[in-house]
């Protein structure tokens, strides 16, 4: 169907204090939006990630529910990006694509969800073809917002930590905000496989904390759990018993009629980005 204001020429005419002007018709901006969505390359399994559906059952998903729409209101004047840190199973790549199509949605601009691992591949398959490295590169460098997701899931090299070194250092000077997703551990110990230092190196760790706001997600209740200082054998164990658990919460939203809201919440001690709960590692096959 033509749109009936424009008759499908994208333009229509405004008039204010008597004098006509002509000025883009909101159908043209409906498709732009809707065009620079389905280019964004968010994956079909994050179709449905919405900040609407974000479940904020802990205080630090609540917390960074809230400086997820910061950013999206924000936005472009924001001072930093987002790094959202945390085990997989929390949401982290839910809310960096739901604050991915908000801003593209309200802010009328283009932006890309890269998954580390697949961005490096694309990169790397350049080498073996015609294709220039910029020409895989370039959109990520230059989008008005990227989202880089799992950050460091990659074994690391010099070719990776100089690769990814290379995107966090540009869009650092460019001042172009970047929402980024991990599950490495803020660590000193640069030979703690998992840390940034480790797979990353120290300058582009050091980037990242000028260049981002570095938000702890964590879908635990320490209280529960048996105190911030839980053992793993004591996390291990709720993950398995309590129904608030991440592994229990799926089937257990099926099962009730209402999510269980409004009970009590230990609080979170308030982080410094080093005194991260003694997970057991990453689950099986995540
Ligand atoms: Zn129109």
């Amino acid at each position: 169907m033509p749109c009936e204001i424009c008759n499908a020429t994208g333009w229509k005419t405004v008039e204010t204090d008597g004098v006509s002007r002509v000025t883009r018709c909101e159908c043209w901006h409906q498709e732009t939006t809707a065009r620079a969505l389905s280019s964004a390359r968010i994956q079909k399994r994050y179709a449905h990630c919405e900040l609407t559906n974000f479940e904020q059952h802990y205080d630090s998903l609540r917390d960074a529910y809230r400086k997820a729409v910061r950013f999206v209101e924000q936005f472009p004047a924001v001072e930093k990006g987002l790094l959202l840190i945390g085990e997989n199973g929390v949401g982290k790549t839910h809310l960096a694509v739901a604050v991915l199509k908000a801003v593209v949605r309200t802010k009328r601009i283009q932006g890309y969800f890269y998954e580390t691992g697949e961005l490096l591949k694309l990169v790397r398959d350049t080498y073996a073809s015609d294709t220039n490295e910029m020409d895989v590169l370039r959109p990520v460098l230059e989008a008005d917002l990227l989202v880089l997701d799992d950050l460091g899931v990659e074994k690391t090299s010099e070719w990776v930590q100089e690769t990814l070194g290379h995107v966090v250092n540009i869009r650092y000077s460019e001042r172009r905000p970047t929402v980024f997703t991990t599950n490495l551990v803020d660590s000193d110990d640069s030979t703690h496989p998992r840390s940034f230092l480790y797979r990353l190196g120290p300058r582009t760790r050091s980037r990242l904390f000028e260049m981002c706001e570095w938000v702890h997600m964590e879908a635990i209740d320490s209280r529960e759990v048996g105190g911030p200082d839980a053992t793993p054998e004591q996390i291990q164990r709720w993950e398995k018993r309590s129904p608030l658990s991440p592994k229990n919460r799926e089937r257990a939203r099926t099962a009730l009629p209402a999510k269980t809201g409004g009970q009590a919440r230990a609080h979170f001690p308030p982080r410094d980005g080093k005194g991260e709960l003694k997970w057991p590692g990453g689950r099986a096959g995540s």
